[in-house]
Order: structure tokens, then C-alpha cells, then sequence
């Protein structure tokens, strides 16, 4: 980018943190996102059946561009890329949300929220046309999740949530992205101890399984 005066170091610096011209998936240079990485975030639903009763549909799978798209919206506060992945997890909710659906988020921790300054998935549900509502809150920070296997994720999630408000009719539960799909299975539990009945699971992207930890991820054809 050429800026018509001098400018001091300090002030580009800053133009080129607001302004990352760097396409988000591949990194090509003066572009936010290119032509080609927007294309591989075409919607492509799939649905595990989880456990009994629990199927999690999600939008993309969670590798290469839409991988390092998420992250550059998660964590690196791109956030106009909301607008880019919206799509998919629209395409996983017109699978999964029943008319009338009530949707709410996996809350995100105090810490998570004052790091990133905004809430991912809400944002997401807003841009897939959904009106997102906190029926969940944390009952305390959950340890991290990563490099923990299916069952310690499991057990360090179990009792995380608490239902702010119960509501009736159906409920989607949202996150963004699934890798064992202990969270995810930990809100859907707290809103049914809760006396909601009809509970679904949706979220934008799913990592790739290894085949052993559990069910396949079956493309829902559209
Ligand atoms: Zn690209």
C-alpha cells in the first residue's frame, strides 16, 4: 500500500496490524481473502452420530485454507472473516435447527473473551441469520482441552456448564470448532438435566478424526 505522505514507523506499523492485507488462507499478498481460498469454504455438511441420541453436524472440515481461516478469525482478530465462514455454519444449521429453534453458544471463559475483545461463535451465529442467546454460562474455567485424549476431555468438561435460562422447544447448541466433541456432549447434557428436551449439536468445522477415538464424519449431501 503507498500512503500519499510521510508517515511515522509507529503509524504504519499500526495501519498494518488494522489492515493485514495478506490473504487469510494462503497468505497471498494485498488481498484479505483470494478467490480461491474463499471457494474452499463452500459449505460441506457432515454429521457424526456422537453418542446415543446425539448426532454434531458441522459445516467444513478443520484443515488446510478453512483451518487457517478459523484460526485468523479466532485468534488473530479478523474478525470480517465472520462474513466468509458464516456460510458453512448456516449450511449446518438449516440441517440441524429445527423451524423455531432457540440457539445458544458453548460460552466462552472470561479470559478467552478479555484476550480476543469479541465472542467468535456468537458473532458467526449472528452472520449465519440467527439470533444467538446465553442460556449456558461457565461454572468455572475449563482446563485446556489440547493433547488430552477423548476421555480426559470428558472428565475436564464434566459439570463446566450451568443453564442460565430454560427455555422449551427445541435448542441448538453451537461451538466452533469439534475435536472429540466432549464439549459439545457436556452442553448438550447440562440443557437436558435441565429439563430441555429436544437438544442439537451443531458447529462451523470438525478436526479429522483418528478412526479409532470414535464414529466417521458422513457427508450430508446437499
Ligand atoms: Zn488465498
Amino acid at each position: 500500500m503507498a500512503f500519499p505522505v510521510p508517515i511515522t514507523s509507529a503509524l504504519h506499523d499500526a495501519l498494518t496490524f488494522w489492515l493485514p492485507l495478506a490473504c487469510a488462507g494462503c497468505g497471498d499478498p494485498d488481498v484479505f481473502l483470494c478467490d480461491g481460498c474463499r471457494g474452499d469454504l463452500t459449505p460441506r455438511p457432515s454429521r457424526q452420530e456422537r453418542d446415543p441420541g446425539l448426532s454434531v453436524v458441522c459445516g467444513l472440515p478443520f484443515e488446510g485454507v478453512p483451518a487457517r481461516v478459523i484460526r485468523a478469525f479466532k485468534e488473530e482478530g479478523r474478525t470480517a472473516l465472520a462474513r466468509d465462514l458464516a456460510p458453512a455454519l448456516a449450511a449446518a444449521l438449516a440441517v440441524s435447527a429445527p423451524p423455531g429453534a432457540r440457539v445458544t453458544t458453548v460460552p466462552s471463559s472470561r479470559a478467552a473473551f478479555r484476550r480476543r475483545g469479541y465472542r467468535p461463535v456468537e458473532m458467526l451465529v449472528r452472520r449465519a441469520g440467527r439470533r444467538p442467546e446465553r442460556l449456558l454460562r461457565l461454572r468455572r474455567a475449563p482446563g485446556d482441552q489440547r493433547g488430552l485424549g477423548d476421555r480426559a476431555r470428558r472428565e475436564n468438561v464434566r459439570d463446566v456448564f450451568a443453564v442460565r435460562a430454560v427455555v422449551s422447544g427445541p435448542v441448538v447448541v453451537v461451538d466452533d470448532v469439534v475435536t472429540t466433541g466432549a464439549t459439545l456432549a457436556e452442553a448438550v447434557r447440562a440443557l437436558r438435566a435441565a429439563g430441555v428436551a429436544d437438544v442439537r449439536a451443531v458447529a462451523l468445522a470438525h478436526t479429522p478424526r483418528r478412526r479409532s477415538l470414535g464414529g466417521e464424519w458422513e457427508v450430508i449431501g446437499t
